[in-house]
């Protein structure tokens, strides 16, 4: 190419060498280029440089009107000698943004500079707005968002309404509120074209942000799952901007769930690890019986098996406090009690040893004395031997009344201790029970049920009388959930049992088998009579409504009711009960089936 002999364009090329070489446009270094490029020596007047360049400025700012507002800023910055301003002015202007951190480094604090200061009808909140547009949308091109920051920052320094066309629509939210109607028009459709460009990127990103980020997260919470899920193909199905700005309601919405949604998380973590605590603490002083063990292992068991609310986490965890207080209290005292039997039988059997031993001496001596008296003549000495015998019978005497007096006292304090020991169990036994209870309702939980079953069904057999067993299920309660909410439900929950127990024989027994389904053992009753006990609880659910902030709410179930057969097993008698009760829910809800 022949060197360039016009000054613009001798300036223009000048330009382009100091930034393809990363020179600083100082007076020094653009006369010394100039002159590499023109041929003429170096030194020659810088005036005509700065002229000659202000010349292409104006006429590249005639050719691009867009550009005019950066280069009015270059012309000033060569007119103010500021190199540094200009080089980085020009250098965006080339579309070669000055990566080095210098660049950087003025770019940010121009930036902090503009941000500080208050410019009319631009508040912090919109500028905030348009920086984040800027990052949201040039982050992954470090040039591209080079560029877009420094038109922004200019654009808050005083030339909004220009500098937007030639920015895009990332700088219509700089624009202040007193820009004329005709401005911010034209902003306005320069960022619609921008949208358009971006909007079905934007919009895939967003609903997989939905199917990737959120729907994973959800797996404890299927139906917010189902939401996002629902929401993401809606998002996909969006065709422009305004059918997607619709959902931004139903968008909210889930936020705001999913807020919440986040607390609850943390309670529940924060009540999980105290209840392990709580456990591992408990496993490691269970040494007496592994019953207890077991126990305790059944209610975190029962815990985990249903879907974890913070609710369900303290309850457990108080009424598992509850119980290892109590056991705990207990087994101080019971191991104190064994240890003070374990004492008395052994000073009872040092005792025993001290007898046996003073009176085989005692014996050694007799034969002595018998020996003695034996062999002796001598009436004196007769006597001596009959005083010293006298004596040691009195001491022996003595000795064993002391003997009999202390194994009294041993044989007193065993069999206090054994009472003790006897008493405390049974109490602990009562405290274990606590487990065989379910957290909310106050009925019996699968454990105690099992347990029941096992009485009941032995009772039954030997007073060859018949028992029933009904299982129950509250029709639509996923409705009443989502309506009134989880809470409400748990609420209509104990109010159902509070009715079933009042309409029951104290007999009778009610175990939560899950959820909202329960089951209710009948001793002594046929399967007439159970199918009519089902229906006489239905009926007096239906008196007694469930009441929710003075709404009165009907709850209904349906039940399968089966006699139990000879030696048939709880399983099988349940498995029974639950096929009526599906044909009782197929049949419409709210009725009560036997079982074939
Ligand atoms: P159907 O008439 O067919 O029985 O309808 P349903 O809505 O009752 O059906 P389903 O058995 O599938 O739903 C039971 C619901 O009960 C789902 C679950 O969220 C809710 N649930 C289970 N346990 C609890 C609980 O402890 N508290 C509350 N509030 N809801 C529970
Ligand atoms: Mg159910
Ligand atoms: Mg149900």
């Amino acid at each position: 190419m022949p060197a360039p002999t016009n000054p613009t364009e001798l300036a223009r090329e000048t330009f382009k060498l100091l930034v393809a070489r990363r020179i600083p446009p100082t007076p020094e270094n653009y006369q010394r280029i100039y002159g590499e490029i023109s041929g003429s020596p170096a030194g020659s007047d810088s005036q005509g440089a700065d002229r000659a360049l202000q010349k292409i400025l104006q006429e590249l700012a005639r050719k691009n009107p867009a550009l005019s507002p950066a280069l009015v800023r270059v012309e000033k910055a060569i007119g103010i000698g500021d190199w540094r301003a200009v080089e980085s002015d020009f250098s965006v202007l080339l579309g070669r943004p000055v990566n080095d951190e210098g660049s950087w480094a003025e770019l940010i604090r121009e930036l902090l500079k503009q941000w500080e200061l208050k410019q009319s009808g631009l508040t912090a909140a919109r500028k905030k707005e348009s920086l984040e547009r800027v990052l949201i949308n040039f982050s992954a091109d470090s040039a591209a968002l080079y560029k877009k920051l420094h038109a922004l920052v200019g654009a808050w320094a005083g030339t909004p309404a220009q500098m937007a066309v030639e920015m895009g629509g990332e700088v219509a939210a700089a624009v202040p509120d007193s820009a004329p109607v005709g401005e911010v028009k034209a902003l306005a459709a320069s960022a619609d074209a921008v949208s358009a460009e971006n909007f079905k990127l934007l919009r895939d990103m967003l609903a997989q942000t939905l199917e990737i980020g959120i729907v994973p997260r959800l797996s404890q919470f299927p139906e917010l799952a189902g939401e996002a899920n629902t929401l993401s193909v809606t998002v996909r199905a969006a065709e422009n901007v305004v059918a997607l700005d619709k959902l931004s309601k139903s968008l909210k919405q889930f936020w705001i769930k999913l807020e919440l949604r986040g607390e609850s998380d943390a309670v529940i973590l924060d009540g999980l690890l105290k209840l392990l605590k709580l456990l591992v603490q408990n496993i490691s002083e269970l040494t007496l019986d592994d019953q207890w063990l077991q126990g305790q292992i059944a209610v975190v068991q029962e815990i985990i098996s249903h879907p974890l609310n913070p609710r369900i986490i303290f309850e457990a965890e108080r009424s598992f406090k509850e119980v290892i207080y109590k056991q705990g209290a207990l087994k101080q005292g019971l191991n104190e009690a064994k240890t003070t039997l374990k004492q008395m039988v052994t000073s009872f059997i040092d005792r025993l040893g001290e007898m046996s031993f003073s009176t085989s001496e005692y014996h050694k001596k007799i034969e002595n004395y018998s020996d003695q008296i034996s062999k002796t003549e001598d009436i004196n000495q007769l006597n001596r031997i009959l005083g010293s015998l006298m004596s040691d019978t009195k001491g022996m005497q003595a000795d064993m009344q002391r003997s009999r007096d202390e194994m009294e006292e041993t044989r007193r304090r065993v069999e206090t201790a054994e009472n003790k020991v006897k008493q405390l169990e049974s109490e602990l036994d009562k405290t274990t029970s606590l487990v065989h209870e379910d957290y909310l309702t106050g009925t019996l939980n699968r454990r105690g049920m099992d347990d029941a079953f096992g009485r009941e069904f032995a009772r039954a057999e030997r007073s060859k009388t018949p028992v029933c067993v009904g299982l129950l299920d509250i029709d639509h309660f996923k409705r009443l959930n989502d309506t009134y909410g989880h809470d409400t439900g748990d609420e209509a929950l104990i109010h159902l049992v509070r009715v079933v127990k009042d309409a029951l024989r104290p007999a009778d027994i009610i175990a939560r088998f899950g959820g909202e389904e329960f089951v209710i053992i009948l001793p002594e009753t046929g399967i007439e009579d159970g199918v009519k006990t089902m229906a006489r609880l239905q009926r007096a659910l239906t008196k007694k409504f469930f009441l929710y902030k003075n709404e009165k709410l009907l709850i209904t179930f349906s039940a399968g009711v089966a006699l139990r057969q000879r030696d048939e097993l709880a399983d099988s008698v349940i498995a029974r009960a639950d096929q009526a009760l599906y044909k009782a829910k197929e049949a419409g809800r709210n009725r009560v089936f036997a079982a074939d």
